[in-house]
């Protein structure tokens, strides 16, 4: 059976305002706009991962999609491989059997979840694999692994189609949004997203009987050398304006890319005095649900998408 991509499912990409960037191209027509992705699919990888989150990956990994380009371009990202809007890979997956061939393949090698990473730009067709999926009878944990420059309308339409939302809140600080990533209306936006988010699954994690998260939210933040205030923030926000029992993934694992290897703070991994900075603000926070990482995770977790397994 060939996958069909319904139109119906793609009438927003003709004046495409499906994230804040609001650019109102047609991208059907080739116009492009800030993430300049067309209305085709494509996946830079489609890969099983064991993740920062071990109730996702579970024993065998979790499939993780990755789309090619992202809505917000930070100067410092790890994936600057597949995630760059100026560059388009050459090998990137377009046809979608292609990737519904690969994600079924990983579930049936034992992955419980299937993570969509950076979707923002791409939510039709992300939503359009989820449905197939459960068409063809291939039920996984769906995961969106957002940015968080997500409109809340946007999350809210999703709330029968993501189980668990994984989000990576960046800033609370909106010059470091401007400075970093072009969006100084980050930290509203984010928040507002991640508050629709809350409302939908609240602080509870609902686990399975296979030890795997069928439903909730688990937030994410990478903790930026040298802005280590900016994570404090980011804490208090989710302990006082969601909950302190929500679970956070707090990633030390922030290790330089070339673009910003001269950068003052961004050139550097995090020191253990900083890092012992934001655990005693988890402790005073009483935020004592989810994962942290050790210091020495900054070399664990570099992919390279040059390779047919990125990690
Ligand atoms: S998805 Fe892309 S084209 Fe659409 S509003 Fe966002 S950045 Fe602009």
């Amino acid at each position: 059976m060939t996958a069909m991509m319904p139109e119906i499912h793609y009438q927003e990409l003709k004046c495409c305002r499906l994230c804040p960037r609001g650019c109102g191209v047609n991208r059907f027509e080739g116009n492009r706009g800030y993430c300049r992705s067309m209305a085709g699919l494509r996946i830079g990888a489609v890969c099983l991962h064991k993740g920062e989150e071990p109730v996702l990956a579970g024993n065998h990994g979790m499939c993780n999609v990755f789309f090619e380009h992202c809505n917000l371009q930070c100067s410092y990202c790890q994936n600057y491989q597949i995630s760059r809007n100026h560059q388009e890979q050459a090998d990137v997956l377009t046809d979608l059997d292609e990737v519904l061939g690969r994600i079924a393949a990983c579930l049936h090698a034992g992955a419980a979840c299937v993570g969509f990473v950076s979707p923002s730009h791409m939510i039709p067709h992300m939503t359009h694999i989820i449905h197939i999926l459960r068409e063809r009878g291939l039920h996984a944990v769906t995961v969106m692994n957002t940015n968080a420059y997500d409109h809340p309308g946007k999350i809210r339409q999703l709330a029968e189609d993501i189980d668990v939302y994984l989000p990576d809140l960046k800033y609370h600080d909106a010059a470091l949004g401007k400075k970093f990533s072009g969006a100084d209306d980050y930290p509203a936006v984010a928040q507002a997203a991640l508050k629709e988010m809350y409302r939908q699954k609240g602080a509870e994690l609902r686990m399975g009987p296979d030890g795997i998260a069928h439903n909730g939210l688990i937030i994410r933040h990478l903790v930026l050398p040298g802005y280590v205030d900016n994570t404090l923030a980011c804490l208090r926000f989710i302990a006082r304006e969601l909950s302190p029992k929500v679970h956070v993934s707090v990633m030390a694992q922030y290790t330089p890319i070339g673009a910003v290897a001269a950068d003052e703070n961004l050139g550097r991994t995090i020191t253990a005095a900083e890092y012992e900075r934001v655990l005693e603000e988890l402790d005073r926070l009483g935020m004592d649900c989810g994962w942290i990482q050790s210091l020495s995770s900054a070399y664990h977790y570099q992919p390279d998408f040059t390779r047919s397994e990125p990690f």
